[in-house]
């Protein structure tokens, strides 16, 4: 195997001789096919495009002059031999915004798309056509040309939401950490990054209205004597240039506001917004409970003016049409106890407690949607009632019949059962080869509610594994074979195959710095 993936990059001496190489594209397109013809890029090649496409035309030669070393130049083009065209083409609507084809002939290649996130995959397909050294960050010197096997492929993904969510709270992650992460993700043709900002261990992004929220609830107390790298903060202009990073990488970056629970890293800096006034103080996961009692007073309207704030500020950085509010694992027992919550269900004419958190929700709702944005939650959203046009994200695994009685009443749903989506459990409860398995429409369900599942994503809990390489294992070669659960049709899904593509995407990782789980073990399933 390793023989065939290297004689791709050969000099040009030798290239006549070339075989036809295995393709090991991950996500599997929708439709390829392999003629025996060979492409070669070389230092004349020309990256051709309209004037709309230059900043795409730019990224790829940026990118593929890192490991060939050369300049490759930038032309308006039409026909010419020896270049690589990218352009927009209306009557491509069908593939939809993202889907593409790419034509790879012997004398040009072209890249057609409804959209520029076509664009881009086609862009990313191509990468994985090239020899694995095309990832490396030094130039590959020896060699003056580069092969590129002929296909012609046309390609779509099969849900539209392909997300990962990475908790940022219980362990912080460099800036530098999630662009690192995005690019990965947009190389497999994931295009989620949901970030979990919110938690009992730590508030991680800067609202200007207050201060206090990170400058102290963004660190551990000293006694815990922490790493200095696992706590912190990110900043408005961190996260706008995280945002501008992920957006040029067909990547939406959700961010995730916990509510009513999860929450003692604000609690801890205004104990006022509690029921019972605190004081509180936050602590690393294992120092304290799992699930804190602790959470915003449901009868406090200083609660709903602080989350309003907080919303209006978050709302302004991210572009994404939605917004997180979490709603998960919020227990009653000092709303049950709070003579304001209590009022609250009294005036509002509420039932009980997990009326009281739909309301909760609801009211949240109310504002986001005013603001134009659409809110998502934790599948508790739907006790004590489900508003009509929230968006669930299913975790709870072991709740078989949540997925459809959510699509049922018309909402739509995101999956990430604990079954096969939770990528902070080890190997053995999940293995690679169970994430492949994973199939985000239930089983039975009706043809007409097919469209309100937007797809899947999995999810990084991070008080586990908190370093860097702890993170990399947990989520490679994982989330490969979740991109091609997302991406690709049932039909041309193969796990031998994908088994198979895997040793070339080993090195593929390993040049881009990726400390996978089959690294260190030999049985990386
Ligand atoms: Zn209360």
């Amino acid at each position: 195997m390793l023989l065939l993936i290297f004689s791709g990059l050969i000099s040009c001496a030798e290239k006549r001789e070339e075989p036809v190489q295995n393709l090991a594209i991950i996500p599997q397109p929708a439709g390829v096919i392999q003629t025996d013809d060979t492409f070669y890029l070389n230092n004349k090649t020309k990256i051709g495009c309209s004037g709309e496409l230059e900043s795409k035309a730019a990224y790829l030669a940026d990118f593929l002059g890192t490991a060939t070393g050369f300049n490759l130049e930038i032309i308006e083009e039409s026909g010419k031999r020896n270049v690589i065209s990218l352009s927009l083409d209306s009557s491509l609507k069908d593939l939809g915004e993202e889907g593409y084809k790419l034509e790879v002939q012997r004398k040009r290649i072209d890249i057609t798309a409804f959209s520029e996130s076509g664009i881009f995959y086609g862009m990313q397909t191509l990468r994985q056509l090239l020899p694995v050294q095309i990832e490396s960050k030094k130039i590959v010197a020896e060699f003056h040309s580069w092969t590129i096997p002929c296909v012609s492929l046309t390609d779509h993904p099969r849900f539209t939401w392909r997300g990962l969510m990475i908790d940022c709270s219980r362990t912080f992650w460099s800036k530098e950490t999630i662009k690192r992460y995005i690019d990965l993700l947009a190389f497999y043709k994931m295009n989620i990054l949901h970030l979990h900002l919110v938690d009992d261990q730590g508030w991680r992004i800067e609202i200007k209205k207050y201060p206090e929220l990170t400058n102290l609830g963004a660190f551990f107390p000293e006694k815990y004597d922490e790493p200095a790298e696992r706590h912190g903060f990110y900043t408005q202009n961190d996260i706008k240039e995280l945002v501008r990073y992920a957006l040029e990488r067909n990547v939406t970056i959700i961010p995730e506001i916990e509510m009513p629970g999860h929450v003692l890293s604000a609690l801890s800096v205004f104990p006022e917004l509690s029921c019972g006034g605190g004081p509180f103080e936050i602590h690393p996961f294992f120092e304290g409970p799992g699930i804190h009692e602790d959470i915003y007073c449901a009868g406090n309207e200083e609660v709903f003016r602080f989350l309003e704030s907080v919303l209006d500020e978050v709302i302004q950085l991210f572009p994404a049409e939605y917004i997180h509010i979490g709603g998960d694992e919020a227990p009653k027992d000092r709303w049950e106890k709070c003579p304001r919550c209590q009022r609250r269900i009294m005036v509002e004419g509420l039932k009980d407690e997990s009326e009281l958190q739909s309301w909760f929700i609801g009211r949240i709702e109310k504002y986001i949607n005013q603001k134009g944005k659409k809110l998502i939650g934790w599948d508790e959203i739907l006790e004590g009632g489900l508003s009509e046009t929230a968006s669930v994200m299913y975790w709870r695994g072991w709740l078989t019949q949540v997925p459809k009685e959510v699509v049922e009443q018309g909402n739509n749903l995101i999956m990430s059962p604990t079954s096969h989506c939770y990528f902070d459990y080890d190997y053995a409860a999940i293995s690679t080869e169970k994430v492949y398995e994973f199939n985000p429409v239930p089983e039975g369900l009706e043809d007409s509610l097919r469209h309100l599942i937007l797809g899947g994503q999995a999810n990084f809990w991070s008080h586990i594994d908190r370093t860097e390489q702890g993170l990399d294992k947990q989520i490679f070669p994982r989330i490969l074979a979740l991109s091609e659960v997302l991406w690709s049709p049932m039909e041309v899904r193969s796990w031998e195959r994908f088994e198979n593509k895997l040793q070339t995407h080993d090195i593929i990782l390993e040049e881009s710095g990726v400390d996978s789980y089959r690294k260190s073990e030999s049985n990386g399933k």
